[in-house]
């Protein structure tokens, strides 16, 4: 966003207010300066400032981005963009945390990549974490800096998804369609993207996941590093030109749903979906595949915040739930609120972040449902240690790791 974009965007705030009634920030600490009226009116006070006042640096960094302001602004403010572009505003200024700095590197490096960081990890992560009994993740062994015995960090595969799918023989009068896995699946959760995959093939489509794909950019974007987020958008688009010919993209990921549908020069060609839009327009052929099969499990569902505000997303994954799960499905109170997760926020802002996702596991522990799902890797991975934090008995799951089990089930 340009300044003068910027400047258009504060302008049309008339401070009433609505945004203090929905912002999980504001509902745990209760201050004026950490609701978007209030980071609207000090991003006005010090625009074009380079002195940048700690109240200031405290109301920018003090935000989820998760977008519940905006559904809730009468007048339409591009809130969260405002608050990316104060945090590129930041950068410029003061420059870049230095762990951010070295993790975005790895996303744009092609032999220092993510990829090769998360096979060495592999090698060395059962020293310094232990696995869960129940849940997929681990929880570190002896004490380490930034991270509390409840704290929950993804089991690092052997293999990701490109490297599985590189084994993987597929026939070939499947329909093509673009698979936009994200980082969390390719890397972190390749068994997600496989059920994904596994779900496509049954409706008879064959994913294309170019390996060329970089991460959707939101991370780098929402840090402020407006460079890093440029040239990995950059890299996409390219990907996207490439394949044209194929008209339609998915993803499981929420947020790079979001992101990608933001993406300005995207070609006109290609649409983007999330896997449960699309699965809904071919309600009918999933309906005759699942039969008369359902979960035996209780499923609630939380809605990510890039799906339902980024996107607007709420009705396509609440279809699925029920097809998948019929009676099994309940509702759980203010299935809408932030899990606190936000990017980084859950790292950076371990305390608050937690004040936030208990809520959400208390209102998940009320339903008595055995599985909280949701599509967002992000949020999947906040839940479960919202699970583990409160002892609860649920797990949280992809809906279409889900709908996989279900189909594979003779
Ligand atoms: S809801 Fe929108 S217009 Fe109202 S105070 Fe918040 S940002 Fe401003
Ligand atoms: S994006 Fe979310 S956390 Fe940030 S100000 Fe808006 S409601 Fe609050």
């Amino acid at each position: 966003m340009t300044p003068t974009e910027v400047k258009e965007e504060l302008k049309k705030c008339v401070k009433c207010g609505a945004c203090m009634a929905v912002c999980p920030i504001y509902r745990q600490t209760g201050r004026e300066d950490m609701v978007a009226r209030g980071k609207l009116n000090l991003i006005e006070i010090v625009e074009n400032n380079q002195d940048l006042p700690a109240t200031w640096l405290e109301a920018v960094d003090n935000c989820l981005l998760c977008c519940s302001c905006e559904e809730n602004c009468s007048k339409g403010v591009r809130i969260t963009e405002v608050i990316a572009a104060a945090r590129v505003h930041q950068t410029e200024t003061l420059g870049l945390n230095p762990i951010k700095k070295g993790a975005f590197a790895l996303l744009k490096n092609r032999i220092f990549s993510i990829a090769r960081f998360i096979k060495l990890g592999y090698l060395g992560q059962w020293l310094l974490w232990r696995r869960l009994p129940r849940h997929s993740g681990l929880v570190r062994r002896i004490p380490l800096p930034g991270f509390d015995d409840k704290t929950v960090i993804p089991a690092l595969p052997k293999r990701n998804l490109d490297d599985l799918l590189r084994r993987r023989k597929v026939a070939q009068e499947l329909k093509p369609i673009l698979f936009f896995p994200g980082c969390a699946t390719r890397y972190l959760h390749p068994e997600m993207g496989l059920d994904i995959i596994f779900v496509l093939e049954k409706l008879g489509f064959k994913a294309i996941v170019p390996t060329e794909f970089n991460c959707c950019g939101l991370v780098t974007w929402g840090a402020g590093d407006a460079a890093s987020s440029s040239k990995l958008k950059q890299g996409n688009l390219k990907v996207l030109r490439d394949n044209s010919e194929i008209r339609q993209l998915v993803t499981g990921c929420a947020s790079c749903g979001h992101a990608l549908k933001e993406y300005e020069q995207r070609p006109p060609e290609i649409e983007i979906l999330d896997i449960s839009e699309f699965l809904f327009r071919h309600r009918k052929a999933l309906e005759d595949l699942i039969g008369s099969r359902k979960l035996k499990q209780k499923v609630t569902y939380h809605d990510p915040c890039h799906l339902r505000k980024g996107q607007g997303i709420t009705a396509a994954p609440r279809w699925l739930l029920k097809l998948i799960a019929g009676d099994n499905f309940i509702e759980m109170s203010h299935p809408e609120r932030c899990c606190g997760a936000g990017g980084t926020f859950g790292i950076s802002h371990k305390e608050l972040s937690r004040k936030i996702l208990n809520e959400k596991t208390r209102d998940a522990d009320a339903t008595g449902a055995e599985i909280v799902a949701s599509g967002c890797p992000g949020c999947i991975l906040q839940l479960t240690e919202g699970a583990v934090v409160a002892d609860s008995r649920w797990l949280a799951k992809h809906p279409l790791s889900l709908l996989a089990e279900l189909l594979r089930r003779e």
